[in-house]
C-alpha cells in the first residue's frame, strides 16, 4: 500500500537539504545527479507535486511518490493592515498554528518568519511568550512560510523575528538557511537574511560559525537586574557574556550585527541608559534598532513618548552609534513586533 493511501503521513521533500536528498536517492539506487534535479524542482521551479518533476525517470517518480510528497501547505487566513502589511495564519496541526508577517515597503518586501509554535522564553513584553511553548517548526514548516505566500515572488528580505526563539530550534533554522542561501537552493544572498535571538550563547556561537547571515540580538536594557525582569534568559546567559562572544567573533564586511531595543516609557529610555548602552557596545561595529512597544494585555509596560524616543535616539547617535527607529507596521492586525500569537485559537 502506498503511504499516501494509508493513514501514514508521507515524508515531505520540501525542506530537505541537498545532502538529505542525496541520501534519499541513494536509498532508491537512483543516479546521484537526481538529488540536484529534485532540489532544482523544489527550490528553483517551485513545483507542488512529484509528478511535475518531468526530467526524472518514470521509475524515479514512482519510487518517490510511494514514499514522499512535496509537502507545501497554504495559509488558512490572511489579514491585511491599513499600511499594507499582511499577516498569514498557517495550521501546523489541529492544535497548533503559526503566524507569518509580510511587510512591503517602497523598494523591498520583508517576510518575518516564525521558528516555533509559541515560545518558552517568557519575555515580559511578548505575546508569543504568553502563549507558552508548543513545538519546534521543521525545516519544511519554516520555509513553507515563504514559498506558500501569495507574495512569494516579491520577497526581497527575510527576518527570523516571528514566533519563537530561533536559537532554541537551531538545527532546523540552520538547515533552512542552508537551503535559502545555497546555489542548489534559493541562491539568496545571506545579506538579505537576519536571524534574531535573545542571546542563547551556545547556539549563537554555532550559528556564527555555520552560517553567513546577519545576527540581531534583543537587548532591551543594559542593566542586569532590569534585563532579567524583561527577559528571564538573562539569568542563564548574561548580556555581558553575549557581548563578549560577539566581540571575539570576526565579522567580515558582508555580515552585520544589530541590536533590537524596545523602548519602554520610564523604564529604559533615560540618558543614563543611552550612555550605558554606548559603553557596553564599545568595540562592536553595530547598529541599534529602536522599537516602539506595542501594548500586550495585562503587561504593566507602556510605550515611550515620541519626543523621548527621538531624544534617546539622539543620545545614542551622539555617542557614535548608528541608531534607527523601526517603523511600526501592521499594528491594527496584531502583526507588529511582539504581537504575534495563536493562543486565542486554542480556546
Ligand atoms: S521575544 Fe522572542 S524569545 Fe522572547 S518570548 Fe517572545 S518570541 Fe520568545
Amino acid at each position: 500500500m502506498r503511504r499516501g493511501d494509508s493513514l501514514i503521513n508521507m515524508i515531505k521533500l520540501y525542506g530537505k537539504t541537498l545532502s538529505e536528498l542525496q541520501e534519499i536517492v541513494a536509498e532508491f539506487n537512483l543516479p546521484k545527479f537526481t538529488a540536484k534535479q529534485i532540489a532544482d524542482w523544489l527550490y528553483s521551479k517551485h513545483i507542488t507535486a512529484i509528478s511535475d518533476m518531468t526530467n526524472l525517470s518514470k521509475k524515479a517518480r514512482e519510487l518517490l511518490e510511494n514514499n514522499y510528497e512535496v509537502g507545501l501547505i497554504k495559509p488558512i487566513t490572511e489579514s491585511v493592515s491599513n499600511d499594507g502589511t499582511k499577516k498569514y495564519l498557517f495550521k501546523i496541526d489541529d492544535l497548533k498554528f503559526i503566524e507569518t508577517a509580510y511587510i512591503p515597503e517602497k523598494e523591498r518586501a520583508t517576510v518575518c518568519v516564525s521558528s516555533q509554535v509559541g515560545c518558552k522564553m517568557n519575555c515580559l513584553f511578548c505575546s508569543t511568550g504568553k502563549q507558552g511553548f508548543q513545538a519546534n517548526l521543521s525545516t519544511n514548516q519554516i520555509l513553507n512560510q515563504l514559498q506558500s505566500l501569495p507574495d512569494f515572488d516579491k520577497i526581497t528580505n527575510i527576518v527570523y523575528m516571528g514566533m519563537g526563539e530561533p536559537f532554541d530550534n537551531l538545527d532546523n533554522v540552520l538547515k533552512s538557511l542552508e537551503i535559502l542561501t545555497s546555489e542548489w537552493g534559493y541562491a539568496m544572498s545571506p545579506k538579505r537574511i537576519t536571524v534574531s535571538t535573545i542571546g542563547v550563547i551556545p547556539a549563537m556561537k554555532r550559528f556564527l560559525d555555520e552560517s553567513k547571515v546577519h545576527l540581531a540580538v534583543s537587548l532591551h536594557s543594559p542593566y542586569d537586574e532590569e534585563r532579567q525582569k524583561l527577559m528571564p534568559v538573562q539569568k542563564k546567559y548574561k548580556l555581558e557574556d553575549v557581548l563578549a562572544e560577539i566581540k571575539s567573533f570576526e565579522f567580515n564586511r558582508q555580515r552585520r550585527v544589530s541590536f533590537e531595543y524596545i523602548v519602554f516609557k520610564g523604564l529604559n529610555d533615560s540618558k543614563k541608559h543611552a550612555q550605558e548602552l554606548a559603553r557596553i557596545l564599545k568595540g562592536i561595529k553595530c547598529r541599534i534598532n529602536l522599537i516602539r512597544y506595542h501594548s500586550v494585555p495585562g503587561v504593566p509596560l507602556e510605550t515611550t513618548d515620541e519626543n523621548v524616543l527621538l531624544q534617546f535616539q539622539n543620545e545614542l547617535k551622539a555617542k557614535g552609534i548608528v541608531t534607527t527607529i523601526r517603523a511600526s507596521r501592521g499594528q491594527d492586525i496584531d502583526a507588529a513586533c511582539g504581537l504575534l500569537s495563536t493562543k486565542q485559537l486554542l480556546k
